[in-house]
């Protein structure tokens, strides 16, 4: 089998490297293990929230300058960050994607637990703040899913009341969610997003909600609605008749979901072939040092072949890397990595505090071309968070990190 370039990984950053590749005319596939990272998400993408030493940034986009030179948007140099940040909203609308944000000032959004964070693109569904401390509202509405223990409206409560809102906590019971319900581990947002999909069961909850606000100014409900189709929060929006915030709420994220399905589809749309599922396991290399082609579980003895190879298999999390005892490596092709010999600089003991390990991960080149043994590998690049040198969930830089190292790498290979 042969394709122009072949995607190891299909999170956020092997997507938007196999659409920017597809609809530049290359023919891709993109070969993926499982899960992604966007499964977990907050509802936005982070560009930069936090320098290394804690302060928290303003302008991602001014912060840049200050950051090692180790850093991924240091690796790829400032003007490129900055071009690919600023299209980046327009990339995304075009794979029907819908988000708020500027690289030049970051914006807030609103955790599960109530905390406030810093945030660069806001996904539709959500509301994203000017200021940490902006209030909601004056009277907000907390409305929980009966049975449903993934969104803790006391956190969010107590969190909307430090900023002065008056907060009011009920819950919405529905029939169709019976079922569910007779099992508390079934109450898990993909499995509600899925009932209030069926038969437009949300409007009923939306009814529900209207007839239950009395002076309130602004609702709040678990964003666990349109799974299939964003369209469904706003036309509960609309609905409610009032200012109406969706929360994050603990993991799985439905907007996440929904967000990779799209990202999917998008690209198998501009004609990409997305093998899921499937594992790639291991590589050969042509004499000069560049990838020949690749073998997966599922296709056995068939190689994969290709021009360039992107590795987007993400950090830990998703098995890009892997750590034993003795040390941490890449177990596709065994590629340089930049990380601390000594086990006891990977982590600190205390879990809240900044994880060393989280900024492990692979040595590239401005190109961001990867090394094996010292010597590079002109037709193999790495993406995401995979890359080392910057701490993704230290400082909320996990989007930005995979969204604009995917532009630059197809547009390395673009120009080649
Ligand atoms: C729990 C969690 C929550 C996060 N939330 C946010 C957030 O809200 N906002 C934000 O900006 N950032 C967030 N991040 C940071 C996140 O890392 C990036 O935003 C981004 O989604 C990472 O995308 P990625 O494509 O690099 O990697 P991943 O999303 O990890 O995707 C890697 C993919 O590669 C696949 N894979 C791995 N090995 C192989 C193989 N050998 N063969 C084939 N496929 C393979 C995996 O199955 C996976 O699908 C979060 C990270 C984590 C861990």
């Amino acid at each position: 089998m042969r394709f122009d370039t072949v995607i190891i990984g299909g999170g956020l950053s092997g997507l938007v490297c196999g659409i920017r590749l597809q609809k530049s005319g290359k023919n891709c596939a993109i070969i993926s293990a499982g899960q992604s990272a966007m499964h977990f998400s907050s509802g936005t993408f982070d560009l930069l929230g936090r320098m290394p030493d804690g302060s928290v940034v303003e302008n991602p986009l001014e912060a840049i300058d200050r950051l090692d030179a180790g850093h991924p948007y240091s690796i790829i140099g400032k003007e490129k960050v900055a071009r690919y940040a600023t299209e980046a909203p327009d990339f995304l609308a075009g794979c029907g994607i819908t988000v708020k944000g500027d690289a030049q000032s970051n914006s807030w959004r609103i955790t599960p637990t109530g905390e406030r964070k810093p945030a660069w693109l806001t996904l539709g569904d959500f509301t994203p703040l000017t200021s940490k401390n902006e209030k909601i509202g004056t009277k907000a509405l907390i409305v929980n899913i009966l049975g449903y223990l993934d969104f803790n409206t006391k956190f969010l409560a107590d969190s909307f009341e430090k900023q002065g809102t008056v907060c009011r906590i009920a819950s919405i019971r529905l029939e169709e969610m019976e079922r569910l319900r007779k099992n508390p581990s079934e109450m898990r947002s993909t499995n509600i997003a899925r009932v209030m999909d069926r038969d437009n069961i949300w409007e009923k909850a939306a009814s529900q909600v209207k007839e239950m606000i009395k002076d309130e100014d602004v609702v709040v409900l678990p964003a666990v609605f349109g799974l299939k189709n964003a369209e469904t929060v706003e036309t509960m929006r609309k609905a409610i008749g009032i200012k109406t915030v969706f929360v994050a709420t603990m993991p799985p994220s439905v907007p996440g979901i929904r967000t990779q399905m799209t990202l999917k589809a998008e690209f198998e749309r501009a004609g990409g072939r997305f093998f899921i599922g499937d594992s790639v396991i291991e590589a050969d290399f042509n004499e000069d040092n560049t990838v020949k082609s690749v073998a997966t579980y599922n296709f056995g003895d068939i190689r994969v072949y290709a021009d360039d190879f992107v590795l987007a298999t993400g950090s830990f999390f998703s098995k890009g890397l892997i750590a034993t005892p003795e040390k941490i490596y890449e177990p596709v092709f065994g590629i340089d990595l930049n990380y601390e010999e000594k086990r006891d600089g990977w982590f600190d003991r205390n879990f809240w505090n900044r994880q060393n390990y989280i900024s492990f991960g692979a040595k590239v080149s401005e190109k961001l071309n990867t090394y094996v043994d010292g010597r590079p590998v002109e037709n193999l690049y790495a993406i995401g968070s995979l890359l080392g040198g910057s701490n993704t969930l230290y400082e909320g830089c996990g989007g930005g990190v995979a969204i604009i190292s995917a532009l630059a790498a197809a547009d390395e290979i673009l120009h080649k």
